[in-house]
């Protein structure tokens, strides 16, 4: 089957894309992926995305930029695609043994933020567990939290984090931090941070039923020594990786998984190949200006079409 645009990726950024391309009748298919409405779907209430000033679930959203792309007839489906070739033109993708051809493709395959890997971490994501300070801090408003982690993200989860909570304990499995040398005193010398140091999590405690998190199990990485740490939240900052594994060898990444885009636009290193949203971001990382490159790259992709006829 070939079709003028295939959208891989369908959080914020591949959605829009797939509402621009389906809009302007380019017919694509938006191949959604493992995690369809991606890393939204794991948050619980959005209250940043402009147009629902009273707040709306993540997943809520998700289906709505999924409907909206449906309506002008993209082709949303529930599959992962396993491997592409951008050699030559037509591009090619595959899911399973099911070959597809495509004039363009727009990739938005969006980030994963690195998770610890416990059952309890999964069970309790979203009920006291969280990998995304801006999106959930408000929500601990006065209460006891734990930041994991010893970079910069980690550090600076921290502070931003302090804004609302009463104490936040930076939990690191060292007794040295990562971060940079200023973040680093900063959160040193900030009178609500306290820092647990050669201590790893292993269990979070709580029950979805009965209000979420209470503490985690804390492993002295020392000592062995095992005790309970009680607080009402968890953050996770060990970093974010760009789902980038499908295009290693097809397109030029940076040092970190990141594809390089050409500044101001979706243009990667190849030809009629568009990337937006969190895979060509690791700044910003918002549902909205995810939503806002999704939009560029279907223009982008638009355009490049008409230039090749
Ligand atoms: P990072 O520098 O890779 O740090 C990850 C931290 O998480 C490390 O301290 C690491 O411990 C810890 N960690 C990793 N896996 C773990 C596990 N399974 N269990 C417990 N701890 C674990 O990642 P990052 O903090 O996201 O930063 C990524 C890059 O972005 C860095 O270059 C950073 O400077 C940059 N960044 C910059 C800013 C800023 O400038 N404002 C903000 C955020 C990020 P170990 O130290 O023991 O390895």
């Amino acid at each position: 089957m070939r079709r003028k645009v295939i959208i891989i990726g369908s959080g914020p950024a591949g959605l829009t894309a797939g509402l621009y391309t389906a809009r302007a009748n380019l017919e694509p298919i938006i191949f959604e992926g493992m995690q369809p409405g991606g890393q939204l779907t794991i948050t619980t209430e959005v209250e940043n995305f402009p147009g629902f000033p009273d707040g709306i679930q993540g997943p809520d959203l998700m289906d709505l930029f999924r409907k909206q792309a449906q309506r002008f007839k993209a082709d949303t489906r529930f599959t992962h695609v396993d491997k592409v070739d951008f050699s030559s033109r037509p591009f090619k993708v595959w899911t399973g043994d099911e070959l597809f051809e495509s004039d363009a493709i727009i990739i938005a395959t969006g980030a994963s933020a690195k998770l610890l890997g416990l059952d309890s971490e999964s069970k309790l994501m979203g009920y006291g567990v969280s990998a995304c300070a801006t999106c959930d801090g408000f929500f601990y408003k006065g209460k006891e939290i734990a930041v994991v982690g010893g970079g910069d993200s980690a550090l600076e989860e921290s502070l931003y984090l302090t804004k609302f909570a009463s104490k936040v304990t930076l939990i690191h499995r060292r007794d040295e931090l990562r971060g940079s040398k200023i973040m680093q005193q900063r959160v040193l010398d900030h009178p609500k941070i306290h820092v647990q140091w050669n201590s790893t999590i292993e269990e979070m405690v709580g029950e979805t039923q009965t209000g979420g998190l209470t503490g985690v199990r804390l492993k002295n990485t020392q000592s062995g020594e095992i005790s309970v740490f009680r607080c009402d939240g968890v953050f996770i900052a060990i970093g974010h990786q760009p789902n980038s594994d499908l295009f290693k060898g097809q397109i030029e990444l940076d040092s970190k998984g990141y594809i390089k885009t050409n500044p101001n636009s979706t243009y990667t290193s190849v030809d009629g190949v568009f990337a937006c949203g969190d895979i060509q971001d690791s700044i910003y990382r918002q549902a909205i200006t995810a939503a806002g490159s999704g939009c560029q790259a279907a223009i982008d992709a638009e355009r490049w079409l008409e230039s090749q006829n």
